[in-house]
């Protein structure tokens, strides 16, 4: 078994306790990893909060913090495929998809490289000559990181990069499933030449290592990638300090497709928007809106590509759908399936788990249409879309809305005077027109509703780890 340690001020040590990681394409372990307990948190806190205040990242210049996060990035791109085959290994997500992506968590990392000394406060005009008034941008202090499983590097990456950048110090927990890349990630840190304590990785459970975290007296923000009801459990622990908090949560993303649109292409872009990573995305887009017209051809089409994938092992390049990663998510999915084919919903294709080793689900289609599923209504985090149609855009407005969540959704149409009229509409942080699942670092993602508030990527975001000090001068 390979076996990985936690790194708390610069040093790497293997933690309180230790627990086996499961490889989601056998079912067996294959990792041994360190477990934070509540005295790991407090140390790795407690060091973040003084390399805050005393030591070489507290006088480090704004482009020499940008020049380490330059560095950074080298070294995950020199190190992407050593990450990505651990991810793929740790978590089930296809090698495909790992190696991908870890190209522009690099990107993520440049960009607020540069943004670093681009930070600026401002001088104000105030009605009083004897006085200079001006704002200084400062850190917003020690900032609790905590991601899930799928994407850790990339989640990480759009929250340490923004509050490096801004001056901050972290500590980031990686989620207990699937944590190997995140721990391998430490290692490029220390390398990188960060000062220690700036940036802590640890890992554990979230109702100990999560919790404590979460709660602990010197956090002033926390930054959370996960579901709604961890969300609330974290807030709930923020307002013990008055920490503040930005929440990327879940999604039920809608994916329109009107009668006019391109159907091939709208195919490919929902059969990648919700198969991809197995699902297990925040934006799948997992409720099809179909314009009744069309709605059997483009299943049709659907379904040819859906049974065409090719399910497999996740560290072969050929594999196109990995496994789910664990064995909780793989019963969750099912059980929601099975619910929903109980209310009515007809399995177009799919509908049932892979018999033999790994956590595998076929790519599932349900026919919703007139049925009260509860797969319309909650995030499987699984291969499965859901589909209902519309006869107008009043429906297919009222059913894109009919959810909790806002995170993202997509149209597709070749009406754009109707693209526009639905982008003002949809309540969603996101709307993809005639694509789908895009993201680059200068564009804010983020959700509405039950999905979370404050943004990353962008500028925004850096800004969102500093706060404003104003300073009155008397100069007469
Ligand atoms: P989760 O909420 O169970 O866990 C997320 C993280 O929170 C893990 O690291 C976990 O250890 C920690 N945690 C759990 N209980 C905690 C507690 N009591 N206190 C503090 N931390 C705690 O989520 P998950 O099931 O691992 O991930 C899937 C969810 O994440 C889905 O809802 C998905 O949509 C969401 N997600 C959102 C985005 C986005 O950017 N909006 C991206 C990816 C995933």
């Amino acid at each position: 078994m390979q076996s990985f340690q936690q790194y708390i001020d610069g040093v790497f040590d293997d933690g309180s306790g230790r627990f086996d990681s499961v490889d989601p394409a056998t079912g067996n372990a294959w990792a041994s990893m360190p477990e934070a307990r509540e005295d790991d948190v407090d140390r790795a806190v407690k060091a973040a909060e003084r390399a805050l205040w005393t030591g070489a990242w507290a006088t480090m210049t704004a482009s020499a913090r940008g020049k380490l996060l330059y560095k950074l990035a080298d070294l995950v791109q020199l190190n992407a495929p050593r990450l990505a085959e651990l991810e793929t290994r740790d978590t089930g997500k296809i090698i495909r998809e790992t190696s991908a992506q870890i190209a522009y968590v690099a990107d993520y990392y440049r960009y607020y490289a540069g943004l670093a000394d681009k930070i600026e406060g401002s001088t104000l005009a105030i009605d009083k000559a004897e006085m200079d008034v001006w704002t200084r941008r400062e850190p917003v202090g020690v900032v609790a990181a905590i991601v899930p499983w799928n994407s850790q590097l990339f989640l990480s990456a759009v929250k340490i990069g923004p509050a490096l950048a801004a001056g901050c110090t972290m500590v980031v927990k990686a989620s207990e499933d699937g944590p190997a890349p995140m721990l391998e990630f430490a290692r490029l840190v220390d390398e990188a030449g960060f000062p220690k304590g700036v940036l802590n990785i640890i890992t554990g459970f979230g109702p100990s290592c999560g919790n404590a975290l979460t709660r602990h007296p010197s956090v002033a923000h926390i930054a959370f990638t996960g579901g709604p009801v961890t969300a609330a459990h974290v807030v709930r622990n923020s307002a013990e300090n008055l920490a503040s908090t930005s929440l990327e949560l879940g999604g039920k993303s809608p994916f329109i497709v009107f009668a006019d649109a391109d159907l091939e292409s709208a195919a490919n872009a929902q059969v990648a928007g919700i198969f991809a990573a197995t699902g297990q995305s925040c934006v799948a887009g997992s409720r099809l809106i179909v314009e009744r017209s069309v709605k059997d051809d483009f299943i049709s089409l659907l379904k040819v590509k859906a049974e065409a994938i090719r399910i497999g092992t996740p560290l072969d390049m050929a594999t196109e759908v990995g496994p789910l990663c664990t064995r909780r998510q793989r019963d969750h999915v099912e059980q929601i399936v099975s619910a929903s084919v109980n209310a009515g919903a007809k399995v177009v294709t799919g509908g049932r788990a892979l018999e033999g080793d790994g956590f595998y689900y076929l790519p599932t289609i349900l026919d919703c249409d007139g049925v009260d599923s509860p797969s319309m209504e909650n995030e499987l985090f699984g291969p499965v879309l859901s589909v209902v149609s519309f006869a107008n855009e009043d429906e297919a407005v009222a059913l894109a809305n009919d959810t909790r969540f806002g995170l993202a959704s997509g149209v597709f149409t070749q009406n754009l005077t109707r693209a526009h009229r639905m982008v003002k509409r949809i309540r969603a942080g996101i709307v993809w027109i005639n694509t789908y699942r895009a993201v680059s670092p200068i564009a804010p993602f983020g959700g509405y509703g039950q999905s979370g508030h404050g943004r990353e990527g962008g500028l925004a975001a850096a800004l969102d780890f500093t706060r404003t000090k104003t300073v009155w001068l008397r100069t007469s």
